[in-house]
């Protein structure tokens, strides 16, 4: 599954919590390259110059983290995406991978919000430093100020949540993401999904969207991704 939507449309978080209740893994090409740039990998030194300015990182870069991640014994049952493809040549690759490997794409959700809804999440964002774990000034304040809730680390905003940066990351999802929604439209794979609800509400809409049933225990009895090429 992918999860396509501009900077701050709250896929980070769906995702996570998809994850959880799907017991798949969650692969945000975002958190990968954030955590080689801590860490000062070599891929981390070649990504930061490109994450500082809001572009985007070359396809064959994201390409190869991609191919590594989904080949691990985890991903065997499926996975969903969080920020990848982002490009066309990315979307194309990604075929020719499952192509390979014999899988099929299930299902793309696009998140649709406003503007208005953009400039808050983006603005309120902060960040655990230690677990990633998101929050926001708006919206989801954590118990104590500047400390995360799940692990005690420090809350920071991110580095490219910067305005100018901002700027910059919505006009890159404008002219090269877009086009991969069309992309997606073609195959009938998208559903779309109101990203401007609260993170509750939009959690549930999207479990109904994926067609997950749920027991009492939260754990999932019945899952289906029907595309709606297959509804057709
Ligand atoms: P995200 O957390 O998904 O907003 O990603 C943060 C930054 O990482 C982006 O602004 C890009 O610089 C880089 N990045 C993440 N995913 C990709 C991708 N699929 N293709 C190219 N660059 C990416």
């Amino acid at each position: 599954m992918i999860l396509i939507g501009p900077p701050g449309s709250g896929k980070g978080t769906q995702a996570r919590l998809l994850s959880k209740r799907l017991k798949i893994p969650h692969i945000s090409t975002g958190d990968i390259l954030r955590e080689a740039v801590k860490n000062q990998t070599q891929l981390g030194q070649e990504a930061q110059a490109y994450m500082e300015k809001g572009e985007l990182v070359p396809d064959n870069v994201i390409i190869e983290i991609i191919k590594e991640r989904i080949s691990r014994p985890d991903c065997e049952k499926g996975y969903i995406f969080d920020g990848f493809p982002r490009t066309l040549t990315q979307a194309r690759m990604l075929d020719r991978i499952f192509k390979e490997k014999n899988k099929e794409l299930d299902l793309v959700i696009q998140f649709k919000i406003t503007d208005e809804s953009l400039t808050k999440r983006l603005s309120g964002r902060l960040i655990c430093s230690k677990c990633g774990a998101d929050y926001n000034l708006y919206f989801k304040l954590p118990r104590v100020e500047g400390i995360c809730d799940r692990c005690g680390g420090n809350l920071l905003p991110r580095q490219d949540d910067k305005k100018s940066v901002v700027t910059n990351r919505l006009k890159v999802f404008k002219n090269q993401t877009k086009p991969v929604l069309n992309y997606y439209q073609k195959q009938s794979k998208i559903k779309t999904i109101d990203a401007d609800k609260k993170s509750e509400n939009l959690n549930q809409e999207l479990l109904q969207l994926i067609n997950v049933e749920v027991n009492p225990n939260g754990l999932p009895e019945k899952q289906s991704f029907p595309a709606e090429s297959k509804e057709e």
